[in-house]
């Protein structure tokens, strides 16, 4: 039997209003920026990208960096390595070290932070980072721009909430210091989605009390879970905890993940739980400061 012939009409626009025109009289294009996932999703068989790509990875307008009194600015095209090279200096650590653990060197020159937050599938690492440091991402479309909190980009049903037509532009951290900050993978394997965990963690300590701490967990890249009303409770304590507040912390942390997940082995919750509390109790000591400038 004759293998089916295919055309696919492979777009590159040379600047943004152009790539806006283009998306909205095409809006079911496959946006095609560094093209690690759309390329390497089908590992061994040959990629099947759709039937009309738009390349975006070129376009001057999403590959910027730039930093204003509030924010960190990133072009969502921008390649993770530009990144990391430009901004070093002003990149929450925990973010720094969550991009350098993204895929190999030759990965992270294509890749940019749009094509891991638009994943149409998983919930991808800067995922949780950028939720934790109360990120927004800036969407761009046929009727303007509009901006969203990050955990705002995706349904209950974990699909992605662009309109026709709408990509993200940038995205903007705002400038904030915290004394403090973790982040911690764990998978066997990045094709093996079910063995993520992930925990993001910031703090601000104040004359060694608690002042504001941030906690982002994921598992499975599905699920990104954040207890907001466990951070209010930890405002004004006093590090290292107590083992009555470790016991209670670790108790409310594993409800939380049964009920909100759910997650259902107790080996990932307690891991999940584990590295928290860890955080938790050595906030103010040596072992959690980051020293700038050494990741
Ligand atoms: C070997 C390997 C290892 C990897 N390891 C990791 C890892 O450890 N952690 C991790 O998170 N990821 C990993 N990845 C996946 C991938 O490299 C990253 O998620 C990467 O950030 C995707 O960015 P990209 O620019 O290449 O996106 P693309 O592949 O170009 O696009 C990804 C998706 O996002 C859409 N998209 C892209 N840009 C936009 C935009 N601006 N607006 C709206 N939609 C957009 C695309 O249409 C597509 O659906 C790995 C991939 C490979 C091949």
């Amino acid at each position: 039997m004759a293998a089916e012939q295919r055309m696919v009409s492979f777009f590159s626009p040379a600047d943004l209003t152009e790539l806006i025109q283009l998306y909205s009289r095409h809006p079911s294009a496959v946006l095609f920026a560094g093209g690690t996932w759309l390329l390497g999703r089908e590992q061994k068989k040959i990629p099947v990208l759709g039937e009309q790509v738009i390349n975006i990875g070129g376009i001057d307008e999403l590959t910027r960096i730039h930093r204003t009194e509030r924010f960190l600015e990133i072009g969502a095209a921008a390649p993770l390595s530009l990144l990391l090279e430009q901004a070093k200096r002003v990149l929450p650590v925990c973010l720094y070290r969550c991009l350098t653990s993204i895929g190999t060197p030759a990965i992270r020159n294509l890749a940019g932070l749009g094509g891991n937050l638009s994943n149409p599938e998983y919930r991808m690492d800067s995922f949780p980072v950028l939720f934790a440091l109360e990120a927004q991402v800036e969407l761009i479309g046929p009727e303007g721009s509009r901006r969203l909190p990050i955990p705002r980009l995706i349904d209950s049903e974990n699909n992605l909430r662009l309109k026709p037509g709408e990509l993200i532009q940038r995205i903007l951290i705002p400038v904030e210091s915290f004394t403090e900050e973790l982040y911690w993978k764990h998978e066997h394997n990045f094709w093996m989605p079910e063995t993520h965990l992930s925990v993001t963690a910031v703090a601000r300590m104040e004359k060694g009390t608690i002042s504001e701490a941030r906690l982002v967990f994921s598992a499975f890249r599905r699920l990104v879970m954040r207890h907001r009303e466990l951070e209010a409770e930890l405002v004004g304590r006093v590090p290292p905890l107590s083992q009555r507040e470790t016991e209670y912390l670790y108790q409310e942390l594993d409800s939380f993940f049964q009920a909100a997940g759910p997650i259902p082995r107790e080996l990932d919750r307690r891991m999940l739980i584990l590295k928290a509390l860890d955080f938790l109790s050595n906030l103010g000591s040596e072992a959690t400061i980051p020293v700038p400038g050494r990741y």
